[in-house]
């Protein structure tokens, strides 16, 4: 393995400063170091921002929650906060990994995490714009049963493998990030990047950009939302097809929806036309199936992921479905 430095952040302006001159940010490594020990990240320098404190979940002046980038998972997902305002989240990422790597993986670190396309995580592979740009993408004409039936491009049809933003997307969160100019606030759906033309840019965050908390909107869909994860095994797998899924329903109508998709993009999909189209609605099989057939018209998929859009379809309606029973004040997740 390559040899780099190590060593602890003082603050967070020490920790900024320190990429600035080559360093790469540390946190949780549940991604790093699967990537390093592969050769796909080779830091000359490892900032470790640890002993940051960056690990409380408050409530915000306007009645959301802002998570600090240094919570873990684990401690995310089991936060009352959380349970109880956005079980969707907790859902998703209790859905993702396994407890010991939930255990070290960061709020932060989540929504950074690189896809898990098997020709970008080996180095043996020659062919990968994302890891190597301009090398051509093997997984277009080789195995792409797990890739992406949205927004990819002829350079890249990678999917992101993280859960809890997935629900992040569905509950419009925003990204704080620091860096040497100061703060900057970035919406979820600002966030993440397609492929287009330059697949090895995963999201839109600036040189030396360290991201220092998430905040969550008021409103979670508490009482009617859920996260739906399908994937070929039961657990520590990812999604072939996930669907966060949130209602507002009042008089027996609905009047708020969120969709997003993972496991079919670059980025977490959001359903936009979907939603509209439940507004008004009454929450039944009539208006799920309707949105369903609306989120998946879009597709275009590959050669071997077209299950993919019945998958979506038929998981979309079943999400819509249990998130529409109302739990009222029940935080179980
Ligand atoms: Fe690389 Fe993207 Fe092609 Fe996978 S899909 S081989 S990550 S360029």
């Amino acid at each position: 393995m390559k040899t780099f430095d190590f060593r602890h952040a003082e603050s967070v302006d020490d920790a900024v400063n320190a990429a600035t001159h080559g360093a790469t940010y540390f946190a949780g490594g549940t991604n790093l170091f699967d990537l390093m020990k592969t050769g796909v990240e080779q830091p000359s320098a490892l900032i470790d921002l640890r002993r940051l404190a960056m690990t409380s979940i408050t409530t915000t002046d306007g009645g959301g929650a802002f998570i600090e980038a240094g919570v873990t998972n684990s401690a995310m997902a089991n936060h009352s906060l959380i349970r109880r305002h956005y079980p969707v989240v907790s859902h998703a990422i209790l859905s993702g990994a396994t407890t010991q790597l939930r255990n070290m993986a960061t709020a932060g670190g989540n929504v950074l995490q690189r896809t898990r396309c098997p020709y970008f995580m080996q180095n043996a592979f020659s062919e990968c714009n994302k890891r190597k740009p301009g090398s051509g993408c093997a997984a277009i004409n080789g195995f792409h049963r797990e890739h992406a039936i949205f927004g990819a491009s002829e350079h890249c049809v990678a999917v992101h493998p993280s859960d809890m933003a997935v629900a992040l997307a569905m509950l419009d969160a925003v990204v704080h990030v620091q860096n040497t100019t100061g703060r900057r606030h970035i919406p979820i759906g600002q966030f993440f990047a397609l492929p287009g033309q330059t697949p090895e840019i995963d999201n839109t965050l600036q040189p030396h950009d360290l991201i220092v908390g998430i905040e969550l909107p008021p409103s979670g869909f508490s009482d009617h939302c859920w996260y739906l994860k399908v994937r070929d095994r039961h657990s520590y797998a990812f999604a072939l097809v996930s669907v966060a899924a949130g209602l507002h329903i009042e008089g027996g109508e609905i009047t708020g929806a969120a969709l997003a998709l993972g496991g079919v993009a670059a980025k977490p999909w959001r359903l936009y036309e979907a939603e509209s189209s439940l507004i008004g609605q009454r929450p039944d099989a009539h208006a799920f199936h309707a949105a369903a057939a609306i989120a998946m018209a879009d597709a275009q998929p590959l050669t071997q992921n077209a299950f993919k859009v019945d998958l979506g379809r038929h998981s979309i309606v079943r999400a819509l479905t249990l998130a529409a029973v109302d739990r009222g004040t029940d935080s179980s997740v």
